[in-house]
């Protein structure tokens, strides 16, 4: 007798590692900077409209996400048409993919990078076309743009790049757009795009409009601090754009996650304070490590890379004993975020202390 079988890729699918948290230890404050969160508390009206919208959870939330495209479409001056939301923007990876790819079909990405593509690329049956990064964590652009086959349907451009941290230009995915055929999706995924700070950076809007096979993924998650709600978007023509919304899961993001969206982008001067104020850390971060003689990727997130190699897992365990917990990648490296003054200064002292 045989059981009910999944498809083949699914048990090729690799495994999501979390971030852990943090180490309780006896009379230390222990941070969790594994994530990529914001460590800040969420604003006050955020919380108050998010009360609201839980008075009401005997009722199923408005499954168009009709006033969170509004406010989206005022903010970004978008049609409502060219937007989809969905429960973090990785559920708008696998859309994306289910909805443009045929089994075998190709996805070229940068690696490392983040660690959902291949994920969601296997989980789609679509193969995963890997292009190593350069040795400062960059985009290899000429070498993406090489790996492209007839059997291309979409490339990932990750811009502030997890984990390594450096941001494409614009003259580079103005170069990578005029030679990726127009049927090949680019996706532009900006988690991490209000932290950069840089020449020359991608302005993702106006690229979108220039161009019908470019989508923008872009999160609530990082600097407007609602990981915990799962509540990201796309900005794409409506084409690309309702196909992503044909393909959502029903009711998916949660009545407080509208709501809590909503009242972010009204917050939105309180937010993007404070992400000057972790910009600033990192600036710090990356000047301390420096001075440490350590030869990091410039990150234009609110994260750092430590390529490490072998000696990741011994970096990771050496911060948990100061009560910082990183994100080690196997014998890669280890991405640290930038949280809290004092986690910082830890990681500073950890970084002093730790042989390079
Ligand atoms: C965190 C992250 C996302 C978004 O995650 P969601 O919480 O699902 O919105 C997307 N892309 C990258 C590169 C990220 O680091």
């Amino acid at each position: 007798m045989t059981g009910p079988t999944p498809r083949p890729n699914v048990a090729a699918i690799p495994a999501y590692v979390p971030g852990k948290p943090p180490t309780v230890r006896p009379g230390m404050t222990s941070y969790k900077l594994s994530s990529n969160e914001n460590p800040y508390p969420p604003l006050p009206g955020v919380v108050e409209a998010a009360h609201r919208a839980v008075e009401v959870m005997n009722r199923y939330p408005d499954m168009g996400n009709s006033a969170l495209y509004d406010a989206l479409a005022a903010r970004l001056g978008v049609p409502v048409t060219d937007l989809a939301a969905a429960t973090g923007s990785v559920a708008l990876i696998y859309q994306l993919l289910h909805a443009f790819c045929e089994p075998g079909d190709e996805v070229v990405h940068a690696w490392r990078s983040f660690e959902a593509y291949p994920i969601a690329i296997t989980s789609a049956a679509a193969t995963s076309v890997a292009v190593p990064v350069t040795a400062d964590g960059r985009h290899d652009i000429d070498a993406m743009v090489d790996a492209i086959t007839p059997r291309t349907r979409c490339v990932m451009v990750c811009t502030p790049n997890n984990p390594t941290g450096p941001s494409v230009t614009q003259a580079e995915l103005d170069g990578l757009l005029a030679r990726v055929p127009s049927d090949v999706l680019v996706v532009v995924d900006e988690a991490y795009v209000e932290f950069v700070r840089m020449d020359d950076a991608v302005d993702g809007l106006a690229t979108y409009r220039d161009h019908p096979n470019v989508v923008l993924f872009r999160t609530f998650s990082k600097a407007y601090g609602l990981a915990g709600f799962r509540v990201g978007y796309a900005v794409a023509h409506e084409p690309v754009a309702a196909a992503l919304r044909a393909v959502s899961l029903p009711f998916g993001v949660s009545g407080v996650a509208q709501a809590a969206a909503i009242a972010s982008l009204d917050a939105e001067a309180a937010l993007l304070e404070r992400v000057d104020a972790l910009v600033a850390e990192r600036d710090r971060v990356q000047a301390g490590l420096a001075e440490a003689g350590w030869d990091v990727p410039s990150s234009q997130g609110n994260f750092v890379w430590f390529p490490l190699g072998e000696r990741t897992p011994d970096f990771a365990v050496a911060a948990d004993e100061l009560g910082i917990v990183v994100r080690p990648f196997g014998a890669e490296g280890a991405r640290v975020s930038i949280g809290e003054v004092e986690a910082n200064d830890r990681l500073l002292e950890l970084a002093r202390a730790f042989p390079h």
